[in-house]
This record gives C-alpha cells, structure tokens and sequence, in this order.
C-alpha cells in the first residue's frame, strides 16, 4: 500500500500458495510472499517454508578458517605489509600510505576501478564477526573519508565513491585480514545511476529527499524500524535483496564530506551492533555497502546496506541459486518485520 505520507512511495505485497500433497498424504498449501522494493521495483520474495529446512551450518556458528593464524603469510599483517603492499599515487598522497589511529589504508593491488584503495582496521589478522571495537570501524571509515576527499580534491569528475566491506570468502573477501574497500570513479556504478535518479526524480516532484522520506514511513509504522546509534536510524529492508539485509540512513546528508567523525562513530557502532545480532544466528559472512555521488546536485542521501551471506564453513551452500541469479527475484525466508524484532535487542531497545 502506498505510503500515508509518501503516497509516492509503495509499499506492495501479495501473497501466493503452491498447493500439493506432502509426502504424509496431506494436501497443503505453503505460503510465499512478493514483496515490491518501493524504491527499486524490484521483486522480493520470502519463502516462509524453507526458514524450517534444516540448513547446513547454522547451527551454532561455525570455526575460525584454516588460515586465521597464518599471520606471517598475510601480506595485510605487520611488518610485512609495508613491504607487500602498493603505495599511493604521489597525486594522493606523499606518504605513500594513510594512517588514521591503527587503521592503515593503500592501493588495492587488483583494482576495480581508477581509484581503489583498501582500508585495513589494525593489525588483528582474524576478527570473529561482531568481536571488533568500535573504534577500529570509526578509524576505517575516517581514514576512507579522507582517502576520498583526496581524490576529489585530484579528481572532481570522480564523483561515484563506495564503501565496502566483504566479511570472510563466502562474503567475496579473498583475505580473512579485516578491511575496506574504498572506489571511486567518473564512471557510475548500476545502483549509483538508479538510486541517483529516483532520489533526484522524487526531490523534484514533491520536494522531499527519497530516503528520509522512506525512513519517516518506516519510523511511523514501526513494523521494521530497529533504533538508532547517534545521527544513523536503522531497519529491516522491507522488500530484502539479501538475507537479513539492513539498513543505515543517515538523513540529509548527501556526501562523504559532510559526514562528521561524530557520525563515522555513531555508524561504527550501528555496524557491530548489526554484526552481534549475526552472531546471535550463527552467520559469520556478510556484505556492507555505503554509497555516494559527490555532485552538488545530489540528493541521494547515504544509506549503509548490511547483509548476511551464506556461511563460510564446510559444505555450506550458496544463498544465490538459479532462482536469484536467473529470475532477478530474490528469495529469502524470514520476514523483514521478524528481522527487526530480533535485532532490536542489539540497538537497546526492548520489545
Ligand atoms: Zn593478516
């Protein structure tokens, strides 16, 4: 239905059955719903019958990985990493590396783009999710912010920045080391094109930024909504493209030089609240993107994406199938509202 403030903004469901005999002899009917995402349209569907399917490694959470104590072969481990990693471009910086407390950000050796820098959060090699100080989150992003207005500063046409974090292999992270991927570009990335222009096509038909807009739905029904950690407001995505994904918006503020050290903590602790509550499932892989377009005329406001990918353990399968990868719909199997309610504790707040 659509939004009591926002009418513009839909939020769509409709729920379907497949009807059978189960292998007891009874004729059921098994639930599913089809969320539509009201800012991307896109499909989102929650299979409520897989959530009792005993899956693999989820248990209890699963092992360190084979290499957490292979320090001395990780080449983001002190005192190796000076010698096995890049040094910035003098343009950038005529350090060669940034320091920010005990976070150390250089050049991603394999890069994804013009500017692609990877932001270490200290010397600990192996970090189980959830287990890592807020601090060392706020000096990775802090340390990524000024890597950024860098290459700004070099650079103004490199406009499409992104923060982003891969928790162990399954996640896509080639190194256990904890890090930050930092990009930025004069090319856009898909979801840089699409967010940009809903949020400036919203702006300029009703005056409102998208994102609040979302966030003040979501407050006032209250069904996904988890709580706040400073300046950031936190909820479950009401038509998820991930498995547990939430998200982090910080209202009115469109760019990574807007954001105050104040706020980089208040993130931080927003993050490795999200990480406990995944922890308390027993999921120890997952996925964080913050994005931004650094152009004036920008109203995308910065949203943080959290979610749980399949767990790094023995025989566990994948979370995309052929249905995700092939329909476009995402399938997952535990209500947003449910998500919420089990993360709140995480936040404080008391149901
Ligand atoms: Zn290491």
């Amino acid at each position: 239905m659509p939004s009591a403030e926002h009418p513009e903004l839909k939020f769509e469901s409709q729920y379907i059955a497949a009807k059978f005999i189960d292998p007891s002899g009874q004729m059921v009917e098994k639930p599913i719903e089809i969320r539509t995402h009201p800012i991307t349209g896109r499909n989102s569907r929650i299979a409520f019958s897989r959530i009792n399917e005993k899956e693999a490694g989820i248990d209890s959470l699963p092992p360190a990985p084979p290499d957490a104590d292979k320090t001395s072969k990780c080449p983001f481990c002190r005192p190796q990493v000076t010698s096995k990693t890049p040094q910035l471009h003098p343009d950038l910086s005529g350090d060669g590396r940034m320091i920010q407390g005990d976070s150390l950000l250089f050049p991603n050796l394999f890069p994804y783009g013009s500017y692609s820098a990877v932001s270490l959060f200290n010397n600990e090699h192996f970090v189980e999710i959830g287990k890592a100080s807020v601090s060392s989150y706020a000096d990775s992003f802090i340390n990524s912010s000024r890597y950024l207005k860098r290459v700004l500063h070099h650079d103004p046409q490199a406009v499409y920045m992104a923060i982003t974090q891969n928790h162990l292999p399954s996640a896509g992270g080639s190194l256990v080391h904890p890090h930050l991927q930092i990009n930025a570009d004069r090319l856009q990335g898909n979801h840089h094109r699409f967010l940009l222009q809903k949020a400036n096509e919203f702006h300029c038909q009703n005056g409102n930024y998208l994102l609040s807009s979302y966030l003040n739905h979501e407050k006032t029904e209250a069904l996904r909504y988890i709580g706040t950690t400073g300046s950031w407001e936190w909820m479950a995505a009401f038509a998820p493209e991930s498995f547990f994904e939430i998200w982090g918006i910080l209202p009115a503020i469109m760019s990574f030089q807007e954001v105050t050290a104040g706020d980089w903590q208040d993130l931080a602790e927003g993050v490795i609240n999200i990480q406990r509550f995944y922890r308390s499932i027993c999921r120890n892989g997952y996925n964080l993107g913050l994005l931004s377009v650094e152009t004036p005329s920008s109203n995308l406001e910065l949203r943080v994406v959290i979610v749980v990918r399949s767990n790094y353990a023995p025989w566990v399968r994948s979370d995309y199938t052929g249905y995700e990868i092939m329909l476009g719909d995402m399938a997952t199997f535990v209500a947003p509202e449910q998500t919420a309610e089990w993360a709140r504790p995480f936040f404080g707040v008391k149901d």
